[in-house]
Parts: structure tokens; C-alpha cells; sequence
């Protein structure tokens, strides 16, 4: 093993491998170290938008066909009413499985030539240099892409911001013919604000995807995570940088995780050929604008049935609205357009 590398990422979950590909493509020497083994399972809605999709391009990743399902829209469900929108012609999303991603990212690093150790736990970080146990590593760079609980945030004191409306999701996988190309939002409890729910318990709220699903043989174990839209007031202090969920979260809800991790890898290895981290929290800031503004907009309806509903008539009124925002939310439009949308939408709702 090497005893000094360019840049030493800390994870390598998506993000911390997003980021030692961009940082590979600009040259650097990179190590990825991780305390699990891969492929590396979570809880996922393992839903890449359209702008995710062409992140993992511009990190030299195409996922093949045969590994993913496309994805041509958005449906949103509530209490018996839908709307969908397609995704701008010319684009689409991908369903895939996350040990999948993890696998062809993973290959996609090491033909790159990055140094990938697994079930190797950082233990700390100093100036310059990393902790594995016993051994040390030095590094010029240090990236954290070790998740929401972060430990590299903790050591390098960025700690967080603000953490709000903390929810419980969970995911499982169920082996049934797809019966749409869209990505379905069910309006609900799925992803909730009580610890105590259950997937089972909580299929009982949607009775037409209980209907589909019930004694559907499944393939995967229930996971649970919690989801949050967290932000923090800087994501690098000295040679430290932050990225992925140990940068901060949008919820769930937006699919949007995974993307937003690919567009700051890139932001983050120009930073480090540049030789300076200083615009890396205002790009940084610049990109988690739109999610966390969709995110909101989107938990404004969790827990209101009354404007699920009204929003979704609004929708099949004027699918227009609800094409332009999803639009807006894989970046094909600008927030002048979330605006006017904004404003179309409440006066729908008033007039509804
Ligand atoms: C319920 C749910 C559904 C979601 N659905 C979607 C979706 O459909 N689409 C989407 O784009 N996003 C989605 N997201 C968000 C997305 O899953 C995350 O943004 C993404 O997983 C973040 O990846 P990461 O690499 O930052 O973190 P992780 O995937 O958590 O990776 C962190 C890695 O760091 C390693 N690690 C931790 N500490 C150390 C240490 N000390 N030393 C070495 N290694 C360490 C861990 O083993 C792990 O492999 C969802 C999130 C949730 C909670």
C-alpha cells in the first residue's frame, strides 16, 4: 500500500467514488477507503433523474440498458387522484439497483486507476494526513464522503447548520413486472415522521399499490434510513473538503441525492486543480439551491391531504404547471420559472 496520495477520500459510498473519479480525471493521484465490503447496500429509492443520469456521464459512466430500467416521467398519487408529467423530450431517468450502481462505479474507478481499499475504517485525520488503525497515509487533500453521520465532518469541526423535519423511510424490492415508466410519488405515510411505522403497516394507507403488491414474491430485506434536508455553513476547512450526504441532505422525496453528489464531485476536483477550496461552499450552496427548494415546496403537501388533492386537479387542469416544474427540478429551467410556476400554482389552489 502507498504511504502518500494526491487525494484521500474518506467513504466510498457514490459520493466519495463521484469524487475520486473527477479528481482521477483531473489527474490526481487518489485512494477511496471504506470499512465496508462491496457492494455497499442502502436504503434507496434508487431513482436517478434525468440530471443524475448525465452527472454519472460526465463521469465517464453510462449505465448499460440491461442494468437499468428507464424512467419517462412522474406520477404523483393521493386519495385517489394522479398526475403525471414526462420528463422534456430528449431525456430520461434510470431505475437502478444501488449494488448495481455501486459495481459499475466501482469499476469505473479502478480502470481509472484510483486506489481502492475496502473494509479499511478511518480512524482520524491530522494535517496531511489519514488514519487507518495502525497505519497512516499521507494525503495533500482529504475528502469526507463518509455519509450523514459523518465522522470527517466531526474531525474537521464543520458541523451542521440545521437539520429539520427528520423522517423514516424504508425500501424493499419486490419481483413484479413493471406496469409504468413512471416514477410513482404516492402522497403518504411511506416516508413519515413516526419511528414507530412499519413498510407492511404503512402499504395499508395506499390500497391500489397494497392491491399490486400483496403476495408478490419480494427480493430484498426491509431497510429503513432517515431522511432530512440538512445543510451546513461551510463544507471544507483547510485541506478538508465535505461531500455527498456528509455535506448535507435534501429529502428523499426529490430523488436527487445521488445527482447532486455527481455535480459536486466535479465542482470540488476543479476546485482542487485550482489549488484552492475557497469557491468550493458557494458552488457548493449554488447547487443545493434548487433541490432544497423543491424539496420544500414538495414536504409543504406531506401531512395536507386537502392540498395533495387540490394540487393534483391543479395538475391535470394545467399539466403544463407540473411539467415545467419537473422541468425546473432536473435543472432544464431557471428559479425565475419556479417562481411564475409558484405563483400560477397558488392561484390554482385558491381557485380550484
Ligand atoms: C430513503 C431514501 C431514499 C432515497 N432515494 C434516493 C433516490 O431515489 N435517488 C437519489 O438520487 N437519492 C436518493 N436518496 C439519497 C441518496 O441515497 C444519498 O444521497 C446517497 O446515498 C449519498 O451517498 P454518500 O456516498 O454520500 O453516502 P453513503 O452512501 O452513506 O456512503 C458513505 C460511505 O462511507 C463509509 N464510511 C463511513 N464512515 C467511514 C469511515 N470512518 N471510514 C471509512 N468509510 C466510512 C460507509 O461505509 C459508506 O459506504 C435517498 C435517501 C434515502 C434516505
Amino acid at each position: 500500500m502507498l504511504d502518500s496520495t494526491d487525494v484521500f477520500v474518506i467513504g466510498g459510498g457514490p459520493a466519495g467514488l463521484a469524487a475520486a473519479i473527477a479528481a482521477r480525471q483531473q489527474g490526481f493521484r487518489v485512494t477511496v477507503a471504506d470499512g465496508a465490503r462491496p457492494p455497499i447496500d442502502k436504503a434507496c429509492g434508487e431513482a436517478l433523474m434525468p440530471d443524475a443520469v448525465a452527472g454519472l456521464e460526465s463521469l465517464g459512466i453510462v449505465v448499460p440498458a440491461t442494468d437499468a430500467f428507464l424512467l419517462g416521467g412522474v406520477r404523483f398519487l393521493a386519495s385517489g387522484l394522479s398526475a403525471e408529467a414526462a420528463f422534456p423530450s430528449g431525456s430520461c431517468g434510470l431505475s437502478v439497483r444501488r449494488i448495481v450502481l455501486h459495481r459499475i462505479m466501482i469499476e469505473r474507478a479502478a480502470a481509472l486507476g484510483v486506489d481502492l481499499l475496502w473494509q479499511t475504517a478511518v480512524t482520524g485525520i491530522s494535517r496531511d494526513e489519514v488514519q487507518l488503525g495502525g497505519r497512516s497515509i499521507r494525503s495533500r487533500w482529504i475528502v469526507g464522503g463518509d455519509g450523514t453521520n459523518s465522522r470527517v465532518r466531526r474531525w474537521a469541526n464543520l458541523n451542521l447548520h440545521s437539520r429539520r423535519g427528520l423522517r423514516y423511510a424504508f425500501r424493499r424490492h419486490y419481483r413484479i413486472r413493471p406496469w409504468t415508466d413512471r416514477m410513482e410519488v404516492y402522497w403518504g405515510a411511506v416516508a413519515s415522521h413516526d419511528p414507530g411505522l412499519r413498510l407492511e403497516e404503512s402499504l395499508l394507507a395506499f390500497p391500489e399499490l397494497n392491491a399490486r403488491l400483496r403476495g408478490v414474491e419480494t427480493t430484498s430485506v426491509v431497510r429503513g434510513s432517515v431522511s432530512s434536508n440538512h445543510r451546513l455553513k461551510q463544507v471544507w476547512r483547510e485541506n478538508v473538503a465535505l461531500i455527498g450526504d456528509a455535506s448535507g441532505t435534501v429529502d428523499a422525496i426529490t430523488g436527487e441525492g445521488l445527482g447532486l453528489s455527481f455535480r459536486q464531485a466535479v465542482v470540488l476536483a476543479e476546485c482542487l486543480r485550482s489549488g484552492s477550496l475557497a469557491g468550493y461552499s458557494a458552488a457548493h450552496r449554488r447547487l443545493a439551491l434548487r433541490p432544497l427548494l423543491m424539496a420544500r415546496l414538495m414536504l409543504t403537501l406531506d401531512g395536507h391531504p386537502r392540498i395533495q388533492q387540490r394540487t393534483l386537479q391543479v395538475f391535470r387542469k394545467r399539466p403544463e404547471i407540473f411539467r415545467r416544474l419537473l422541468a425546473l427540478h432536473i435543472g432544464n429551467l431557471s428559479p425565475l420559472h419556479l417562481a411564475l410556476d409558484g405563483l400560477t400554482l397558488g392561484w390554482g389552489l385558491l381557485t380550484a
